[in-house]
């Protein structure tokens, strides 16, 4: 009996990406045995803590690292961490942070709602969220206005498909931080293959998804300066530690950033691209389908199908109906189009995709 049957469970198709409704992404086999390995043992937490920082370090560059439960407990305990440092008081005290630098300042289009909003993982560290610019755009200097006010401690960015409005040059808006002295944190929890690009903005932390492209289990990494990780990880005596990572999250992560380093980059790469253009070719030839690669909006070294289909929130409808339900990324229906990400996707999946779009679009 699979794991489905036993507990009830729907088999699902996901072509919808690193979602959390859907369980994110599949581990591999690997990963799936070091967690199996580590649940009937015991460790010392701080030893795991200090093998996760080396290795957040080796496979990203960043001075240092921690783990957390995941990249929304990510942000509040950065957040946390730029206000109480390692001082126990502080870190006792919070989320009363009114003795504190508390004032959290994010760029308006940085604002998302990842199933909660950004907005809500900063205040519920105890800071205030300070808003720059509007939601169409933010300019470095109404950063600069927003960074001139009092109580500032840290300037949060987001680099995601999910933001809106003109884009902002990160590396820009981290320098205009640090020339009030005020730490920057990006919140990249879906950039995984792009993590090095956003350190070398200059951002003290950034903050990246296990469970997403690393597809280790849930888990919130955080990349970033020895003395912030130091701040990050002291927090776990305080608000940190109903958002701690378990053990098997850490052997985990340690395992899957193995596999990460270890892999032929180029070739997976090369691989994502054959899987896209091989379902692009065969969905053109389907009646009522235009389909085409979409490259990702932020540079992710990956592409999604596009397809341009009539009635597309009918077909979706259709798709989630089915047996199994298939997801696909439904943002951009009301245009007719809808969007397929197929990296966790095995052939067998891909072709009963084909198939039901073949039923739904065929006419009766
Ligand atoms: C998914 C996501 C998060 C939340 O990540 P979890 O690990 O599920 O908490 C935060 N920020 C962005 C930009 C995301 O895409």
């Amino acid at each position: 009996m699979s794991i489905h049957e036993r507990h009830r469970l729907s088999v699902v198709v996901n072509a919808r990406g690193t979602f959390t409704p859907l369980g994110v992404s599949r581990s591999s086999a690997g990963v799936a045995a070091a967690v199996a390995e580590a649940l009937p043992e015991f460790f010392v937490m701080d030893e795991l803590g200090d093998r996760a920082s080396e290795a957040i370090a080796h496979a990203t560059g960043a001075q240092a690292g921690a783990v957390v439960h995941c990249t929304a407990a990510a942000i509040t305990v950065a957040v946390a961490a730029s206000m109480a440092g390692t001082e126990p008081r502080r870190i006792a005290m919070l989320p009363d942070a009114r003795d504190m630098h508390n004032r959290v300042v994010l760029p308006a289009v940085h604002v998302v709602d990842y199933g909660q909003s950004n907005l809500q993982a900063v205040r519920l560290s105890g800071a205030q969220v300070v808003l720059a610019g509007d939601e169409t755009r933010c300019t470095i200097d109404d950063l600069d206005e927003a960074l001139d006010g009092p109580d500032v401690t840290c300037l949060l960015l987001t680099s995601s498909r999910l933001t809106d409005g003109e884009p902002l040059d990160l590396t820009a808006a981290v320098r205009a931080a640090h020339r009030r002295g005020v730490p920057a944190i990006i919140d990249g929890a879906a950039q995984l293959p792009r993590t090095a690009d956003l350190l070398a903005t200059g951002a003290d932390l950034v903050l990246v998804s296990g469970q997403k492209y690393l597809a280790s289990p849930t888990a919130g990494l955080i990349c970033g300066t020895r003395s912030l990780v130091q701040a990050v990880r002291a927090q776990e005596r305080g608000i940190g530690r109903g958002m701690k990572p378990t053990k098997e999250a850490v052997i985990g992560v340690l395992t899957a950033l193995e596999e990460w380093q270890a892999m032929d980059r180029a070739k997976w790469e090369a691989d994502q691209d054959a899987k896209v253009s091989s379902f692009v070719r065969k969905a053109n030839e389907l009646p009522g389908i235009v389909a085409e690669i979409l490259p990702d909006p932020t540079g992710l070294p990956l592409s999604r199908a596009l397809v341009k289909v009539t009635h597309a929130e009918r077909v979706a409808t259709e798709l989630e109906a089915g047996s199994p339900p298939i997801y696909v990324i439904t943002d951009r229906q009301a245009d007719d189009e809808l969007v397929l990400e197929l990296v966790p996707l095995d052939p067998d999946e891909i072709t009963l995709i084909l198939t039901r779009l073949t039923a739904i679009t065929t006419p009766t």
